[in-house]
């Protein structure tokens, strides 16, 4: 035993050991970090913190990164592997970015290098082939060739390029957009910022003034905007690109190639790129002298990453500001509640554009009953006059309708079947397949062959939600009936209706659908600015952030489900979304409109739409939710199952509460029943989930750390995570 100590004791002297973040699933494993020796021959300082690694991983061997050196080993030394290698040429991770990592792993229950790893793009942490035990040796060359590869496509920007006042075009900013500007110049540290501005106030403007001093005080400073969606980075990096001419603006999003990913990723981590435009995943680039953050559209949902870690970016984002001491503006006209609840505590300061620019009226709200009232292609005759009205004028008007495809369910009159999906608890959308009927008004019929009539072969059932496709059957698969009847109406079927009604009139649509079609969302918005187009019906890609000149008149329908829905979130999404897509009206001046058709006008909701009255709306909200015990007031955690069988996936949840109700007394945690998802079976899959909540963060975060240790203990069969903060319960 002695002896043994003794040897022990020698080699731990002899070595230096770190510790090594990897990308391996930490709830499953109870670990997310992991020791190694340096190898014999190494200069123990040759390994900072933010170094990259090349590790043995059981039989394999992974990439990953130092956060932290001269450690003592948690495990028996004699177990203690060495380090493979180092990768030459890559660049050293900021340490301000490693406790970002750490902070998320801790919050969200994973491992640092579970959230690390990902946000790195792929061409730079692909593993070397073979083995390397020595840091000279080819393969590692050959890694740092890809590093280098990366760092040859980012060219520096063009040598004198315009100055900003020509390149930019900066308008001088109203008596409103300056007091806020000079607010936010005021600041002095962390400090979050809302700039609670009403659509088209002029938001964008005082961002870029602001990120433009930001970067003009300080020549290393780097400022990171973020965005929630692909679709709206290329106007944005145009407008950037504008107004800084001296820089080269990096960008960030899953939907870039990997080299042209890698090249903007490193450009961004060596300092090279001062201003990076980003979707969500941007919040986790390391950015080693970040000054601004701006987060756009803060209260927007695809903030929260729905897969892997599941990270709000809005909020990973205000933590990376208070790490680092530097002020964050959250800008929307609609915030989240949590935001706006943080308003009304006196955390974080609020500063209002109530004003359009060129003060431009905010469209008249109204509600259209639909009681009693016979429709046309279920538009009621109002909102057909209205649009009518709206392009004799010269106008453009747009139609919004939140459902994409033909019709939302195919069904048998005769017996009841409908068109649901084998794999989901869902129905089958179905789907026109190709270029839109011009105008010739084909049938409703999916399956009706009559010649000039839509043809069973030109159109499609279609799963959103696992993606299944079948082509559209001839008759009804359980009575036999030929005549199956497409019910609802989705985007397609409303253009059509729409070239029907007003045939004299051009009509596009935007979904995702169109935008698959690469450039194809850019050509309709091109043809809208340009105003080759008079009537536009599409889904809430259509919202955000377009600025129509001509459009006067908006139309919302089928919007009632967000009255009633079970997720207590819908009415908050429901006026975010109304308040954004009138937001489109009414831009440039003139009088414009927003209808919506509903059978509840006197929903109180619309009372404060009608008003563009956010705050009355949000406190209202926020005291339902104090009453009810919800977020913001109280704090969640979701855990969730999914199996072959449900019974399988509630069985694991069960015993998981059982494990809760021990410890959750002592932490002021509520546990609730496993219940089945309200959509329970996807992708062939049945899921469950398990809600746990405290009125205290800390209590909730102190019981999950144990809790889900426990549940790891019992090595479940089931697949299971957790999701911190759901956005969907
Ligand atoms: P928001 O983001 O608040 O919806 P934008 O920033 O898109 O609003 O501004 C709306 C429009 O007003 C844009 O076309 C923008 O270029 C223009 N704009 C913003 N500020 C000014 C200003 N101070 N003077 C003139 N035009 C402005
Ligand atoms: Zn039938
Ligand atoms: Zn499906």
């Amino acid at each position: 035993m002695n002896e043994r100590a003794d040897r022990t004791a020698a080699y731990a002297r002899e070595r230096s050991f770190v510790r090594v973040a990897i990308d391996v699933p930490a709830a499953q494993l109870g670990a997310s970090v992991f020791d190694y020796a340096i190898p014999d021959g190494w200069e123990a300082s040759a390994l900072v913190v933010g170094s990259w690694v090349v590790v043995p991983w059981g039989k394999a061997r992974r990439i990953g990164l130092v956060v932290a050196t001269k450690v003592q080993p948690e495990i028996d030394l004699a177990r203690v592997r060495s380090i493979e290698g180092a990768l030459d040429g890559a660049p050293l991770l900021p340490a301000a970015w490693l406790r970002l990592v750490e902070f998320a792993a801790r919050y969200y229950h994973r491992g640092a290098g579970e959230v690390a790893m990902p946000a790195i793009p792929k061409l730079l942490r692909a593993i070397p082939a073979a083995r390397s035990s020595e840091p000279r040796d080819p393969q590692k060359r050959a890694r740092a060739s890809a590093f280098d590869r990366a760092r040859t496509r980012w060219p520096a920007p063009a040598a004198g390029g315009e100055p900003a006042e020509r390149g930019g075009a900066a308008p001088g900013l109203s008596d409103a957009q300056r007091r806020v500007l000079d607010a936010l110049l005021a600041s002095d540290g962390f400090c979050v910022y809302l700039l609670h501005g009403v659509t088209g106030s002029g938001k964008t403007e005082v961002y870029l003034h602001w990120l433009a001093q930001v970067l003009a005080r300080d020549a290393d400073a780097q400022v990171l905007l973020l965005v929630p969606e692909i679709a709206l980075t290329p106007q944005l990096h145009a407008q950037l690109a504008a107004r800084f001419p001296q820089e080269r603006v990096a960008l960030l999003h899953s939907e870039m190639a990997d080299a042209e990913r890698a090249a903007h990723w490193l450009a961004v981590v060596e300092g090279r790129a001062r201003v990076v435009l980003g979707t969500r995943l941007a919040v986790l680039a390391p950015l080693p002298s970040l000054a601004a953050i701006v987060v756009d559209e803060e209260h927007d949902a695809s903030y929260k990453q729905q897969e892997g870690v599941r990270y709000s970016a809005r909020d990973l984002a205000i933590v990376a500001a208070s790490q680092r001491r530097i002020p964050i503006v959250l800008g929307s006209a609609t915030p989240s509640l949590e935001t706006w609840f943080a308003v009304r505590r006196g955390r974080y300061r609020s500063h209002a554009l109530h004003e359009r620019i060129g003060n431009a009226a905010l469209p008249v709200v109204e509600c259209v009953d639909l009681a009693g009232v016979k429709l046309r292609h279920s538009l009621a005759p109002r909102v057909v006059e209205a649009i009518d009205a709206t392009l004799a004028r010269g106008e453009q008007a747009l139609v919004f309708v939140n459902r994409r495809g033909y019709a939302p369910v195919l069904s048998c009159g005769a017996c009841g079947w409908l068109s649901r999906c084998t794999n989901c608890s869902a129905y089958r959308v179905l789907h026109r397949i190709g270029p839109s009927a011009q105008g010739a008004g084909p049938s409703a019929h999916g399956a009706d062959g009559a010649p000039g009539r839509a043809g069973p072969s030109r159109y499609r059932l279609v799963c959103h939600h696992c993606a299944a496709e079948q082509s559209v059957p001839r008759a009804c698969p359980d009575c036999g009936n030929v005549d199956l009847e497409a019910l609802g109406r989705g985007t397609q079927r409303l253009e059509e209706a729409l070239g029907d009604l007003f045939p004299r009139h051009r009509v596009a649509r935007l979904d995702r659908d169109v935008a698959r079609r690469r450039g194809a969302a850019q050509r309709v918005l091109d043809a809208a600015h340009a105003g080759d187009v008079d009537l536009l019906v599409g889904t809430q890609m259509l919202a955000k952030g377009h600025d129509f000149r001509r459009l006067a008149l908006v139309v919302a329908l089928d919007v009632d489900a967000g009255l009633y829905a079970a997720d207590f979130r819908a009415p908050e999404r429901l006026f975010a979304t109304l308040m954004q897509v009138a937001g489109r009206a009414g831009r440039s001046g003139g009088d414009s409109r927003i209808i919506v058709q509903t059978r509840y006008p006197g929903h109180p909701l619309f009372a404060f739409l009608a008003r563009h009255d956010y705050a009355g709306f949000a406190d209202r909200q926020l005291s339902e939710r104090r009453e009810t015990g919800l977020p913001p007031y109280r704090h969640q955690a979701m855990l969730r199952a999914e199996a072959k069988r449900l019974a399988e996936a509630l069985a694991f949840l069960d015993t998981a509460r059982a494990l809760a109700s021990g410890r959750a007394a002592a932490d002021e945690v509520s546990i609730f029943d496993a219940v089945p998802m309200s959509m329970s079976r996807l992708q062939g899959r049945e899921r469950a989930q398990l809600l746990v909540e405290s009125s205290r963060r800390a209590s909730l975060h102190r019981f999950l750390a144990d809790w889900i240790a426990a549940v790891r203990a019992t090595a479940p069969r089931v697949t299971w995570q957790l999701d911190v903060d759901p956005l969907e319960i």
